[in-house]
């Protein structure tokens, strides 16, 4: 792990729960900002904005907080990504902007994530706005989910003078930013500040309004020009063995959910936590139940430490905040007494030929049953796709692709007036906001082409504006 990576030092004993929830890499000083945009090399052709799947002008931004101007920096972040905070703090810099910077082979990277964070915090503190709605184009667009591809999409679109409703289910916007990503890594406020941004530029957002209940597809296509959809994933899918239904077993998303929007000392956690899964929401759960006071917390994981889907910096985060882990581990059943977990029986597994996903198949041990105690056991084994809205848009022709939504390059589905992104659409490769990000951009982009005749590339460049 970079150094300027290194979470502030984590004493349990010595901070209360709320300091514990604070975010874990603390904000950059003037002087720290200043002294780190000034390592940077400002190379031209730059790795790093090569690497940034939305395309910062990440040199650029990064010389204007060295030479004091902050706020002409925010604006370079946000003309390319306008959930710029947001990503700041949960991009794996490490895998995407950072890993690329050419002083990563012989000193540390450039920090261009807390770079980022530090000049679009000063924007939002200010509340300073760079963009406005632009001329009214007579045209009107749904968006369904009002995540980072939706609220993406529909502030790219309202600066081209769309007109542009979000319904999004839930109580407020911001998706997995404001429900889903642990509040130590980003505090609710951030994922709200950019949900008022994207209706100060004039894009309605009508909350509790689940679209296939409240309001049909048939509907959105009546009454709008063109609809982007950006629903995400479900919740975690079933393990289907016995004793799910025990007091004590929780949803992983529904867990980081209760810790962002509960009091922390009203949430319900165990002495002795099991975490099932080992991506990054399984991280999460761990490291969440570890900082809320829990004593033990054992991930446990039916493959090996090579195949975990975790980011290995992720990994090694949980390892430092006290987590344990049991590899090559298969839960079969969770035990309980008086309807309550109380531990959890695993076989031992190996590994056999690839399967599907490339990655070697687990197969039992034979005869190697054991019990793992426990008195919460926290299921993180991924997210369902969202079947049950995909299979209402199937009478209008839209495709799907291992049951994802199937789109084209311009984020077009089958149907002309329909388009997606996000998490939805993420067949292959990594789901992460900054990718949802780029989504929502590219099919307002496409969207802007049909229907008005922007050319795509003035298209592609209405983030500049
Ligand atoms: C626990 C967790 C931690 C993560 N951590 C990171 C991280 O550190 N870094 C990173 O880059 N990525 C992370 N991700 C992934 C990232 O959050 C997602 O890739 C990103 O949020 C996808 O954005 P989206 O807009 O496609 O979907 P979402 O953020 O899921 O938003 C979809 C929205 O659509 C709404 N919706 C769904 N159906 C309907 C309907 N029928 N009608 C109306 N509204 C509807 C939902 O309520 C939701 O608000 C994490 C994910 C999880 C689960
Ligand atoms: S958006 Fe993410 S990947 Fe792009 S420069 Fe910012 S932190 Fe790096």
């Amino acid at each position: 792990m970079a150094e300027h990576y290194k979470p502030t030092k984590y004493k349990a004993w010595e901070l209360t729960l709320e300091e514990r929830f604070q975010e874990v890499y603390p904000p950059f000083s003037q002087r720290d900002a200043v002294l780190e945009a000034n390592r940077c090399l400002y190379c031209h052709d730059a790795p790093c904005m090569v690497a940034c799947p939305t395309g910062i002008d990440i040199p650029t931004f990064i010389r204007k907080i060295a030479t004091g101007n902050v706020k002409g920096s925010a604006k370079t972040i946000l003309e390319s990504n306008l959930m710029g905070a947001t990503c700041a703090r949960v991009c794996p810099v490490q895998v995407l902007c950072e890993g690329d910077c050419v002083l990563h082979a012989d000193e540390k990277p450039i920090a261009i994530g807390r770079l980022q964070r530090y000049a679009t915090d000063y924007a939002n503190e200010k509340g300073i706005r760079f963009f406005k709605a632009g001329q009214p184009n007579g045209k009107k667009v749904a968006v369904v989910g009002g995540g980072p591809a939706g609220l993406s999409c529909g502030g790219e679109l309202a600066k081209l003078g769309f007109a542009v409703t979000i319904y999004e289910k839930k109580v407020w916007a911001g998706g997995l930013s404001t429900y889903g990503i642990v509040v130590f890594r980003e505090p609710v406020e951030v994922s709200l500040a950019e949900v008022k941004m994207i209706e100060e530029l004039g894009v309605t957002i009508r909350n509790g309004i689940e679209i296939g209940k409240d309001l049909t597809f048939e509907e959105l296509l009546a009454e709008n020009d063109a609809i982007f959809v950006s629903i995400g994933l479900g919740n975690v899918p079933e393990m289907e063995i016995p004793g799910e239904d025990l007091d004590g077993v929780h949803d992983g998303l529904d867990f980081v959910e209760e810790t962002k929007t509960e009091a922390l000392n009203t949430i319900k956690f165990g002495k002795r936590v099991c975490v099932v899964g080992a991506g990054n929401t399984a991280i999460d759960c761990a490291t969440i139940a570890r900082r809320l006071g829990a004593e033990r917390v054992t991930m446990i994981y039916r493959r090996s430490e090579a195949e975990m889907p975790a980011y290995h910096f992720e990994y090694e985060f949980a390892l430092k905040e006290g987590v344990s882990f049991m590899f090559l581990t298969q839960p079969v059943e969770i035990l309980g007494k008086d309807g309550k977990v109380h531990g959890v029986k695993c076989v031992r597994m190996d590994l056999g030929q690839p399967d599907a996903s490339g990655r070697r198949r687990p197969v039992h041990v034979p005869d190697s049953e054991f019990v793992v105690p426990c008195d919460m056991l926290i299921k993180a084994i991924g997210q369902v796709k969202p079947e049950g809205v995909i299979s209402m848009l199937t009478p209008f022709g839209i495709e799907t692709e291992k049951g994802y939504i199937k789109v084209d390059e311009h984020n077009r589905t089958a149907h002309s007036k329909i388009f997606a992104g996000g998490d939805c659409i993420r067949s292959h490769g990594e789901a992460s906001t900054v990718m949802a990000v780029q989504d929502g951009k590219i099919a307002a982009a496409s969207m802007a082409e049909q229907l008005v005749g922007v050319a795509r590339p003035l298209a592609e460049a209405v983030s500049k504006r």
